[in-house]
């Protein structure tokens, strides 16, 4: 069955209206729109400029679906495959979590720390999903020796095609936490899964990986469990930099705290919300040490 409709030939603009009609924000749907074009996300601009001109009838109906996919909540990063995190473009789908840009705080503090330590230290990052945190220090800092662990093997593919699709070379381990890692780090870094099972919010996240995102009754259970393993393999001094949720920054320090780090303190990000808390972990022999 046909109907008038299929047959007007349709402008990028009437189809952009129509988008925004269904619920679309103006720049996902642009950014659909040159996606059922093929053309790239910088082409904002052309688009602009070509509104006018009638839509192929295939890039229209690929534009309809791929609209109705983010008006059921989709995440926009899913629907094309990609996300921009510290100036990367990293290929995601929907077996990690898509890269937030509250996370590039935990990258900035990293970095930071890493300024004073020797151009080839060890690093190692846990949970690393995409591989965001993992590959925007290795990128930034080229020297350092960089460890990536994932729980799951589905992110791990990810994570290493984009470590290979960026030609950044980082070692990739299969496990939960700390369990299969050896040796010692002079930074460990994670954006741990965090929200709490009853969390109001979870059902917004219902396209992402439960795993990635969810920590038991008080979202604290990985960071809890992190935090009790990481001076294991922690060189002395060496610093733990936890992401952690919005009303999570005092109960972080205080299990940071008890653990035994010093130093221990926040970073905002850039909503001004504490939203990562580390620590430096002391000599050997210091009371936290055994406190485990
Ligand atoms: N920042 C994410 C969110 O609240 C959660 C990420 C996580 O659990 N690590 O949407």
């Amino acid at each position: 069955m046909t109907n008038s409709s299929s047959l007007t030939p349709c402008t990028g603009k009437q189809a952009l209206s129509a988008a925004q009609t269904l619920g679309l924000d103006r720049l996902d749907a642009q950014l659909l729109l040159l996606h059922a074009l093929g053309r790239p996300h910088s082409d904002r601009v052309w688009l602009l400029a070509h509104d006018g001109d009638a839509l192929p009838a295939e890039s229209a109906s690929l534009f309809r679906q791929l609209s109705l996919r983010r008006t059921a909540g989709e995440p926009l990063a899913y629907i094309v495959g990609r996300k921009e995190f510290f100036g990367m473009a990293l290929q995601v789908d929907a077996r990690v979590l898509v890269p937030r840009p509250d996370t590039e705080t935990l990258v900035d503090w990293a970095l930071a720390q890493l300024a004073s330590l020797p151009a080839a230290a060890r690093v190692l990052d846990l949970g690393t999903g995409s591989g965001a945190i993992a590959l925007a220090l290795k990128k930034t800092r080229p020297a350092l020796d960089v460890t990536a662990v994932d729980a799951s093997a589905g992110a791990l593919a990810v994570a290493s095609a984009n470590a290979a699709h960026h030609a950044l070379s980082i070692r990739f381990v299969e496990g939960d936490w700390l369990e299969n890692v050896s040796g010692h780090f002079h930074l460990i870094a994670s954006n741990p899964p965090y929200i709490a099972q009853a969390d109001p919010h979870l059902p917004t996240l219902a396209h992402e990986p439960p795993g990635a995102l969810i920590a038991g009754p008080d979202g604290l259970d990985d960071l809890r469990a992190i935090i009790d393993q990481a001076p294991a393999h922690l060189e002395t001094q060496g610093w733990l930099l936890l992401e952690h949720g919005y009303n999570q920054a005092e109960a972080v320090r205080t299990l940071l705290m008890q653990r035994g780090f010093a130093e221990v303190q926040s970073r905002a990000d850039l909503a001004g919300i504490a939203r990562c808390s580390g620590g430096r972990w002391q000599a050997a022999g210091s009371p936290g040490q055994t406190a485990g």
